[in-house]
């Protein structure tokens, strides 16, 4: 069973934005994509302000727990793309703009981090999961290194995908950590970052995919989808 550290907190957070009309059925159907016995810890909520990644931006959530927990599908899906992960140094916009370019240079920082993207063509949805251990990517998933909707190998719900990896420490950050989380993790910043995005348009290159999540037209608050605590 899955506990959280701050459960106020969560109801807050779980309480932010709609679901899109069209995936009602999956509204908290689906398993949180972090397995641990420790209490997870919300670090970051979802921000529905619309400027990407600009200061406090976050069309997400992140799921703090120790590196190494087994990280699974919250959908049932094909995974498209395996990305370096360049976002955490917010250079993201940069090599998506209008001449996107991939696979981007990753940052030694971040070089064994892994960012997942996830498709459920069925119900038209996106999802992303970053910070994952390169290493640890199952055999099945692991050579899935350019993004491609129309081909990848399917994973069902609740299926292994990962390990979270171990994150860069910032130091800035080690003063705003609540003590109850403290005593948890100690300064470690270890996280799942989960970003969801309902997909409706019937084009699946990568560049209109890809301009599209840049847009974030359509992101919303993943705690909808997951299950309630
Ligand atoms: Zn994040």
């Amino acid at each position: 069973m899955l506990r959280l550290i701050k459960k106020r907190q969560y109801k807050q957070e779980s309480a932010k934005g709609k679901i899109p009309i069209r995936l009602k059925s999956l509204l908290h159907k689906c398993p949180w994509p972090v397995l641990t016995d420790k209490p997870i810890y919300i670090k970051q909520g979802f921000d529905e302000k619309k400027h990407y990644y600009t200061s406090n931006y976050h069309p997400a959530i992140d799921l703090q727990a120790d590196s190494g927990s087994a990280v699974i599908s919250p959908i049932r899906g094909r995974v498209v793309y395996l990305e370096y992960d360049i976002r955490a140094e917010g250079n993201y916009i940069e090599d998506l703009g209008m001449d996107y370019v991939l696979p981007a240079i990753p940052d030694p920082k971040f070089k064994n981090l892994i960012d997942l993207y996830l498709w459920d063509r069925e119900n038209k949805l996106v999802c992303i999961l970053c910070h994952l251990d390169g290493t640890s990517i199952p055999n099945k998933i692991k050579g899935k290194r350019n993004l491609d909707m129309s081909c990848g190998p399917e994973v069902e719900m609740g299926e292994f995908i990962g390990r979270i990896g171990k994150f860069p420490n910032c130091s800035d950050e080690d003063r705003k950590i609540p003590k109850a989380v403290k005593r948890i993790y100690g300064n470690q910043q270890h996280h799942i970052h989960l970003e969801t995005h309902y997909y409706p348009t019937s084009s699946e290159t990568s560049r209109d995919f890809l301009i599209f999540l840049n847009e974030q037209r359509y992101v919303f608050n993943p705690l909808l989808i997951l299950q309630e605590i």
